[in-house]
């Protein structure tokens, strides 16, 4: 009661935005509104086994897509809370491009679900995640993927280690880029921490985005050369 109350109060003062169409959130609680969250597209089932990359339609047995197939994969398994389309979409580009660091909680919620229902069987003993340049980190202020890591292994009590990786050459931005290009663009591009911190652990490894994964399968690439036994990449959206 009291903390309905304090709530409301609060939403009087700073009214409380959704972060997929700007509207009006919902007053029981978070950054969206009703509608946006039913509109969030949960990937649940139906993916590559080894990358979690959706596919429409139906399968009633475990494949792997041909990215997976025709590439070396380091990370041991990728999943995604959900597609990159909509208000994930708008809630992360508010999030990472317009500091909305207001979305951090709704979106690592969302990871927390993934890890909670893909990787609740397996030893998690540290979260990472995908570093930024020097250069970048300067300009934007923040690592998106950091505070989503830190926030994921408090909620999972896992230790937070975003040194475990560092960027060691800036990269050009991948979006326009081919898959093969994608993964020549970030080949050799990140470092790892102190080694005896790495050497046969666990790592789940954090990022808001993949794509075609050839940024988190250079890191898991690089974890895994200093020694880490097992990657597990997650994050909010795939596109
Ligand atoms: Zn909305
Ligand atoms: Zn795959």
């Amino acid at each position: 009661m009291i903390l309905a109350i304090a709530r409301s109060l609060l939403d009087f003062v700073y009214p409380r935005v959704c972060g997929g169409c700007g509207g009006a959130a919902d007053p029981s609680g978070g950054h969206w509104c009703w509608d946006c969250r039913r509109s969030i597209e949960l990937i649940t089932e139906h993916y590559c086994s080894r990358c979690g990359d959706p596919i429409c339609g139906e399968a009633d047995y475990p494949f792997v897509c041909s990215t997976c197939g025709n590439n070396t994969v380091y990370f041991d398994l990728a999943r995604s809370a959900a597609r990159y389309r909509g208000p994930v979409r708008n809630a992360i580009h508010e999030f990472k491009y317009h500091a909305g660091l207001h979305m951090l909680s709704d979106l690592a919620d969302l990871m927390v679900a993934a890890v909670r229902s893909h990787y609740a069987r397996l030893p998690l003993d540290i979260v990472t995640c995908v570093p930024l340049h020097d250069a970048k980190l300067r300009e934007r202020g923040f690592n998106q993927a950091e505070l989503l890591a830190v926030r994921v292994g408090r909620r999972l009590h896992i230790p937070a280690w975003p040194g475990a990786l560092i960027r060691v050459r800036k990269t050009g931005t991948q979006t326009d880029l081919t898959a093969a290009r994608r993964r020549r663009n970030v080949a050799g591009a990140f470092g790892s921490g102190r080694a005896s911190w790495i050497r046969g652990r666990s790592f789940l490894l954090v990022d808001d985005v993949m794509t075609t994964g050839a940024t988190v399968n250079e890191c898991a690439k690089t974890l895994k050369q200093a020694g880490a036994w097992r990657v597990y990449v997650v994050t909010v959206a795939r596109g």
